[in-house]
């Protein structure tokens, strides 16, 4: 980890957030640059080397996000550099900071961790332990994000969630979204989007979490455009 108050930048813009709990929010986005891992549908392979960020300063971020209610800090991995001095620089807005679950980080700043477990088909396997620590840190600051491409994904989503037992805050949000980059190749991602519905609805496992069935609606809108 960086343990400065710079941090690599890939891109700064202004969108509604496409995922999770509060979609359709206007929000300025921080996506920092660089990520440890390669999922096989990643959407933003374009901040994965960490070599093409540019070095922002804390507090030139913090004027950025003035006058924004939601800021959703991204990546690639936001926590493979040192966010705290970020999160305690905008504490005058509402902070997401979207993670894939594979580094845990004790940050009381953040308003939510929206944790994207890796299961499946991303080509990588979740992270039981750190999601514990999340568990304990970030009751009620925490929803779960899993990006569902086919049956594994599900499966394997719901074997994760039965590892972590009571062990999972209750009030814990369960986001299941149709994966895009693949899907959408075929032009096939509101067919997938059905087929996820339709598919929950029929297996009663899901019923004992609060689950929603979402899209990506930057991706609805644009397509995933740049900077969308
Ligand atoms: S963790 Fe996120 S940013 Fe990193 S490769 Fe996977 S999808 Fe892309």
């Amino acid at each position: 980890m960086q343990a400065s108050a710079t941090l690599s930048v890939n891109e700064t813009f202004v969108s509604i957030q496409g995922e999770g709990g509060l979609i359709g929010a206007p929000a300025l986005f921080i996506r920092l640059d660089g990520c440890p891992l390669r999922c096989s549908w990643c959407d933003t392979p374009y901040a994965l080397a960490g070599d093409s960020g540019e070095q922002m300063d804390v507090q030139s971020l913090a004027r950025l996000a003035r006058h924004h209610r939601h800021v959703i800090i991204t990546g690639g991995e936001p926590l493979a550099q040192d966010i705290k001095p970020l999160v305690d620089a905008l504490q005058a807005s509402h902070v997401t900071v979207e993670t894939s679950g594979t580094i845990f980080a004790d940050l009381p700043g953040v308003s939510l961790f929206s944790i994207s477990p890796k299961v499946g088909s991303s080509g990588y396997r979740p992270k039981p332990a750190v999601l514990r620590k999340y568990c304990k840190s970030a009751a009620g600051r925490m929803q779960l994000k899993f990006v569902v491409a086919d049956e594994r994904d599900r499966v394997e989503a719901l074997e994760l969630l039965a590892m972590l037992g009571d062990e999972l805050p209750e009030e814990t949000p369960i986001i299941l979204q149709p994966e895009s980059a693949s899907a959408s190749a075929h032009g096939r991602y509101e067919e997938h989007l059905r087929e996820l519905t339709e598919a929950v609805l029929a297996d009663e496992r899901w019923r004992a979490y609060r689950v929603r069935v979402l899209p990506q609606l930057h991706y609805l809108l644009w397509r995933g455009a740049a900077g969308r």
